[in-house]
């Protein structure tokens, strides 16, 4: 009787300690080591785990004696004609004192395995309410099955069920990485075929428009041709955006480096952008540093940026609003700001603004203009420079957009820079 009562101590020791295990097991490591425990715990010629497939609507073998798994991995066991049928149905154990008579048996399992199948012991593997597979015990050393046999068995099926459902959760992230990666590839390809495809005959076209409107003696005529002008001139700022955005994806795009003045830099882009703000009646106004403000880098990559966030902030303010850019030296970073009056960005999608192609608003509902790639190309002309760019914003208030370059491009942003 203390033997017995030593050896029920150990078994349930081992049981625990299995439970701490599993979290750092593979899912088919712990299988297998609940089959074994299934075995030895009910003192059986051996356990298995079977898994309800929904593809094929069946049943299949997960864990089971070792040297026969191969095998037995190969089995389909169907719902109907098989014990392991009943008890996934039903969701009840099942004890059969002799399984062999019993017209469910489903033989070829036994066949496989070169063993009669005589006492059998079949549980349910349950997880939130409901039944994932099976576990079984078959033939029993001495006597048959009982209940406690049984509350082992569940136990263990328990644990197989956590295990099923993180390894399914596990095939499903997969899938989901390896679809978003294909998406992504795809994004890449569509891009570089439609720039470059694009590319050639609009120069063609743009080059004869010129021509023509150098040769063109009816005045008549000038405006339309002008229109072309215009409008391929558009284009092709277009096909440029889509192009940066395809080599900064790919890691192709290079900084040439330089010292820019970045007082003289602000000051020219919002200068070009007066006439544009006016006609709008808005009223930007600019606050330069008072000693010159350099950094290490390339002038057009961060003015591509600044120009960005200034074309954003005239399309998404409204009349009589107003448009204030400031640029900083703090400690040893160029710091830029441009905050407007207008629309704001809700809390929710500040996030999200700086991914590729992503508009707040539906494009087919919105009344600007844009490809959602102007803050992704931004974002990813200032990270070129080791520098930041963040968003602060209240809806119908206004939004902040800051960057933040340091002096020297080595020197990566490693600390988080506050927004005032
Ligand atoms: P797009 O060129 O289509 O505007 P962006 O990448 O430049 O794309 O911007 C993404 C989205 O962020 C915009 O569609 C807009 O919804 C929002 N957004 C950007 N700047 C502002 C701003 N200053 N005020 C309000 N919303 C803005």
């Amino acid at each position: 009787m203390a033997s017995n009562s030593t050896n029920r101590a150990r078994q349930l020791n081992r049981l625990i300690e299995l439970n701490h295990l599993s979290a750092q097991m593979e899912a088919a490591t712990i299988f297998q080591s609940l089959v074994e425990m299934g075995a030895e715990l009910t003192n059986s010629e051996y356990s298995s785990i079977l898994a309800f497939d929904s593809e094929i609507h069946a049943l299949k073998f997960i864990a089971g004696p070792w040297l026969q798994m191969p095998r037995l991995k190969t089995m389909v066991v169907p719902l109907d004609g098989s014990i392991a049928g009943n008890t996934f149905k039903t969701n009840e154990p099942a004890i059969l004192s002799s399984a062999d008579k019993d017209p469910n048996l489903f033989r070829p399992v036994q066949e496989a395995l070169g063993i009669r199948t005589n006492t059998l012991l079949s549980v349910p593997i349950r997880f939130r309410g409901n039944v994932l597979g099976v576990m079984q015990a078959v033939n029993k050393y001495e006597g048959d099955y009982d209940h406690e046999d049984t509350a082992f068995l569940l136990s263990l099926g328990a644990q197989a069920a956590t295990a099923m459902h993180i390894q399914r959760l596990e095939q499903e992230i997969n899938h989901w990485i390896e679809h978003a990666e294909m998406m992504k590839q795809r994004e890449h390809n569509f891009i570089s075929i439609a720039s470059h495809e694009l590319r050639t005959p609009l120069g063609i076209m743009l080059g004869n428009a010129t021509f023509l409107r150098e040769m063109i003696q009816s005045p008549d005529l000038r405006p339309q041709v002008e229109a072309i002008i215009i409008s391929g001139i558009r284009l092709k700022e277009v096909i440029e955006t889509l192009t940066r955005v395809d080599n900064s994806a790919s890691g192709t795009a290079r900084l040439r480096s330089a010292q820019v003045n970045m007082n003289q830099l602000v000051e020219d882009l919002v200068t070009s952008y007066q006439s544009e703000a006016q006609r709008k009646g808005i009223t930007l106004s600019v606050e330069l540093h008072s000693s010159t403000v350099l950094v290490e880098g390339e002038a057009d990559k961060i003015g591509v940026a600044l120009q960005n966030i200034l074309r954003n902030a005239i399309a998404f303010t409204g009349e009589g609003g107003s448009i204030h850019v400031v640029l900083r030296k703090i400690n040893d970073y160029a710091q830029l700001s441009v905050s407007d009056t207008g629309i704001g960005i809700p809390e929710e999608e500040q996030g999200r603004i700086f991914d590729r192609f992503y508009q707040v608003e539906s494009h087919l509902t919105r009344r600007h203009g844009g490809m959602g790639l102007g803050l992704s190309v931004a974002k990813n002309m200032i990270e070129m420079h080791g520098g930041q760019i963040w968003v602060t914003s209240k809806p119908n208030q206004g939004s902040t957009f800051t960057i933040v370059i340091p002096e020297k491009h080595s020197e990566l942003v490693t600390e988080e820079i506050e927004p005032e």
